[in-house]
């Protein structure tokens, strides 16, 4: 084949790509090898693309050549170079896959990294920003590189830190990529054998292909999940995740399975990570499970193995019961996946279900990571609901902040004469706290759940009982409150029935109704909604998110032993066609309005307030 060299051509980076290399360049790394990791890692996966096609395309490059990773180096000239014979990159690829950010959680990583300098090091691994790292330890580097399939020719790819990259052709018979560079001085360790196979040992010795260090093959490559439960090793275990991950940090826990006679025959080993990437939200980027087929991986990120609300997980699901050649479509509706599906949630969440019961503190960091994906299962998976219900978690008004407890915790700790599970939703802790509706239940010493995550309103419509309770917001109106009165309180004042109606009056175009409320302490009035309205914080969130919801009419309960309240009630006895009134009923029910933010106009109510204040001044 001929080359035509006078072919070179210079890209210039993208701004955002110059912005991360000089970060990477620039920063103090706690753990420069993790360079090693991920190139091992990138060659591992060039190299299980081309397992797959050397079984399924017969038109390949190289079609029988042995899948190996190769890494030489040369402590004199400080070099260092890594060889795959895995997929190899077209000329598209280089511009697109190399030169360019593709992942919106490598923006993430930059806006984080001008945050976190010195973390540097730990969101390299977090966000796998994978080949660029290479620029810790050195100032240029080379790929050449050809693509497996028929079009593929030799590329040869050049970068120094700092502006632009060349791509060329020329001659290279076989398919794969090589890297290398030579090291800067302050890392020329990496240029000696026993450091390079030290770090492997360390990080990669779970690629599924043979690394070669000059002669020697280094790594042990039976894959993990074909061993028995029992003789996995916690440190082998988090060092797999780390590697198939491209995490940085252990998981938070694992869970190895061995299945037959389930309608289907695998083998996974599934991990709970600690940190929730980035791009967790939009599953389009965020990896799950790897499926392997007879220990050849046939997809990088199956999300069809587990639900929506569980896709958090990662790990390795291999079965015996798909065959490899055929089509991804065809992987994806086949029976046997449903089978693993159903198979892997269940025994997740049994796991999660047992790790709650057995490990409270650590099911709490699960929870507050992945509770917000995890909850909306309530929703979606039917035939799991009450398990995933038990796993729900809130802080309470009994127990200190941060403090979770479950609906099973709520009801065991429930008085005798209670016959239902109060809850309020908002936007914090303190905010629900100072909500005029708790004060029945601070009064009572009746317990009430916070619901304060925004996902937890959409979820809790789908609980309208627990345990044969009913759930309710307490900012509804339709409770079952014992009524406060105490011996010797009995000839208190009363709200007249004359003057409730005068409150309906004044309010009938904008009140559902007018009460005696029986929640209030210290508050004069507050709004509740109807039985059949949505709570307050719903209905605001289903307006942020743009929905329609039509603002229902409130239910105005006002405090009978407020001495606002009681003082209304002597000057309507006094003369019930004084002005006063009224103008108070008003300002009331839009003082009620203000604390809910729900207000419609601040100039009538200030006015109003000057009014009222003007005569009191008088
Ligand atoms: P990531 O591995 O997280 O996708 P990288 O920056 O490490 O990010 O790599 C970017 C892309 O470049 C890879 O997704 C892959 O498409 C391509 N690539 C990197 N190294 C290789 C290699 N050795 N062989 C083939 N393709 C590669």
């Amino acid at each position: 084949m001929s080359v035509d060299s006078s072919k070179k051509e210079t890209f210039e980076y993208k701004a955002e790509m110059n912005q991360l290399l000089n970060l990477i360049v620039h920063s103090l790394y706690t753990h420069p090898e993790i360079f090693l990791r991920e190139l091992i890692s990138n060659a591992s996966d060039a190299s299980n693309k081309v397992r797959y096609l050397q079984i399924t395309d017969d038109t390949i490059l190289d079609r029988n050549k042995d899948l190996t990773i190769k890494i030489e180096v040369d402590e004199k000239a400080q070099h260092f170079s890594i060889e795959d014979t895995g997929i190899g990159m077209s000329r598209e690829d280089l511009i697109n896959n190399i030169g360019k950010i593709a992942s919106s959680g490598t923006l993430k990583f930059l806006e984080q990294a001008k945050e976190e300098k010195e973390k540097l090091g730990d969101l390299i691994g977090q966000f796998g920003v994978g080949f660029y790292s290479a620029f810790m330890v050195t100032d240029e580097i080379v790929i050449e590189t050809r693509h497996a399939g028929k079009e593929g020719v030799g590329l040869r790819w050049t970068s120094a830190v700092g502006g632009n990259y060349t791509i060329e052709e020329i001659e290279r018979e076989q398919r794969g990529t090589k890297i290398s560079f030579r090291l800067k001085d302050e890392f020329k360790e990496f240029s000696t054998e026993l450091r390079i196979k030290s770090t492997i040992k360390k990080y990669s010795n779970f690629a599924d292909f043979p690394i070669y260090v000059g002669k020697e093959k280094v790594n042990t490559i039976a894959p993990l999940w074909t061993q028995k439960a029992k003789d996995l090793k916690a440190e082998e275990l988090n060092e797999f995740y780390k590697f198939i991950a491209n995490d940085w940090e252990d998981p938070l826990d694992y869970l190895a399975l061995s299945l037959e006679g389930v309608g289907a025959t695998f083998k996974a080993l599934l991990f709970i990570p600690k940190n929730a990437p980035f791009e967790l939200m939009r599953t389009q980027e965020h990896k799950t499970l790897q499926l392997y087929s007879n220990r050849v991986m046939i997809m990088e990120d199956c999300k069809d193995l587990l639900p929506e609300y569980l896709q958090f997980m990662r790990g390795v699901v291999d079965t015996e019961d798909l065959p490899l050649n055929v089509s991804r479509e065809m992987v994806q509706s086949s029976p046997v996946m449903q089978k693993i599906k159903t198979t892997i949630t269940n025994k997740v969440l049994a796991w999660i279900d047992k790790m709650a019961t057995k490990d409270t503190e650590k099911y709490a960091e699960f929870y507050r990571t992945f509770g917000k994906l995890f909850k909306y299962g309530v929703n979606s998976d039917f035939s799991n609901k009450e398990k995933i219900v038990e796993l729900l978690r809130y802080e309470t008004s009994r127990k200190d902040e941060g403090v979770l407890s479950s609906f099973k915790d709520y009801v065991a700790r429930m008085k005798e004469d209670q016959k239902e599970i109060y809850y309020l939703s908002g936007e914090s802790r303190g905010q629900v706290e100072s909500n005029p509706n708790m004060e029945y239940f601070k009064k009572h010493e009746t317990e009430v759940l916070y619901l304060i995550d925004p996902v937890d309103a959409f979820i809790i419509p789908s609980i309208p009982e627990y345990d044969k309770k009913p759930v309710k917001a307490i900012d509804k109106g339709d409770l079952d409150l014992k009524s406060d009165e105490k011996e010797g309180e009995k000839e208190k004042n009363q709200l007249s029935n004359a003057l409730i109606d005068l409150f309906k009056e004044t309010l009938k175009d904008r009140a559902q109704e007018v009460r005696v409320s029986k929640r209030l302490v210290d508050s004069a009035v507050t709004l509740v909604a109807g039985a059949d309205g949505a709570d307050k914080h719903t209905e605001q969130l289903m307006k942020m998110m743009g929905q329609d919801v039509p603002q229902s009419k409130r239910i105005l309960e006002v405090n009978a032993d407020h001495p606002v309240v009681r003082n209304l009630s002597k000057r309507y006895i006094a003369n019930d066609k004084d002005p006063m009134i009224s103008k108070c009923i008003l300002g009331l029910f839009e003082s009620a309005q203000l604390i809910d933010d729900e207000l419609v106009s601040k100039n009538a109510y200030v006015k109003r307030m000057m009014e009222i204040m003007e005569e009191a001044t008088q």
